[in-house]
């Protein structure tokens, strides 16, 4: 591996494991955000390494009995019955307490949105994965991350990792969010450069992001947010003076 490769971000796999967790606590931590912390014996081995690695949750029918999957050497082998509804999720793992944290974004209509509003302590919560990482160098000379509100747990994530670092990279991140009062989920981490677009507007994250001079060397690119968006921004660094290795690009939701 040449050193540059090695600056690369790198690609980890972890043993799927099903686990069926017990809600310890539900936070309301910000004003577009409900957090629910996770634990329980099945939580023993759980391992995220990537800032914005994701695991998946299953939302049963009230009433239902969902039996999660066994994960076998022919893959995975679901039980009867229709499949309850899914969605991914960033999780925010204290090793320090054993307890796993998901941060939900709060917002109308929404499966996964509604469970987070009416979950109480001793509920249970069944999640999967994560089923593999990348795991993203955190010392790069020049880091940009864009999102809206679905990512701003993994930027937390990845600002509150890089306090620890001995000297702090520069890092720029252009975060959109529905409303002013969610900036407060954000609060801890205004020693870094955070540029807010306030109501959600597809061409100011464009136009904030126009004049943006990308390092010819040790940078990396985070774009994240509804999927239209995170194609057009990708649009905007997909060329030939930027390597692709160091821009990461994911649509976190889908404007339906
Ligand atoms: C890798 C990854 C990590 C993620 N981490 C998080 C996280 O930590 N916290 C978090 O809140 N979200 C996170 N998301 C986004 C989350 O999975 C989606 O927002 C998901 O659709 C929410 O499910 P729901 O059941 O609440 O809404 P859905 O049933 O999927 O959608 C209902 C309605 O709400 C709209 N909608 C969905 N999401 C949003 C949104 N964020 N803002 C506004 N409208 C929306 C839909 O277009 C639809 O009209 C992540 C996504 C990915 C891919």
């Amino acid at each position: 591996m040449t050193d540059k490769e090695q600056r690369y971000p790198q690609r980890v796999r972890n043993t799927l494991r099903f686990r069926q967790l017990d809600v310890l606590r539900v936070e309301r931590i910000s004003a577009g955000f409900q957090r629910i912390v996770l634990g329980g014996e099945a939580l023993e081995g759980f391992t995220s390494q990537g800032f914005d690695d994701h695991s998946k949750l299953f939302f049963p029918q009230p009433g239902s009995v969902f039996v999660p999957p066994q994960v076998t050497d022919e893959g995975i082998l679901w039980g009867e019955g229709p499949r309850p509804a899914s969605r991914d999720y960033t999780p925010l793992y204290d090793a320090s307490r054993h307890e796993l944290a998901i941060d939900f974004f709060i917002h109308e209509g929404g499966v996964a949105s509604d469970w987070a509003m009416h979950a109480r302590a001793g509920d249970t919560l069944t999640i999967g994965g994560p089923r593999g990482s990348l795991v993203v160098p955190e010392d790069y000379a020049w880091q940009l991350y864009v999102c809206d509100e679905s990512g701003m747990p993994a930027l937390r994530r990845r600002l509150e990792g890089l306090n620890r670092l001995a000297s702090r990279p520069q890092v720029r991140a252009v975060v959109t969010v529905g409303d002013e009062a969610y900036k407060d989920y954000l609060a801890h981490l205004s020693h870094y450069n955070i540029e807010w677009v306030v109501g959600h507007n597809p061409q100011a994250v464009v136009e904030a992001l126009a004049s943006t001079q990308v390092p010819a060397d040790d940078y990396f690119i985070w774009l994240t947010g509804e999927g239209a968006v995170v194609k057009t921004l990708l649009g905007m660094f997909e060329r030939d003076d930027i390597d692709p290795q160091r821009v990461r690009g994911q649509a976190y939701w889908h404007n339906k």
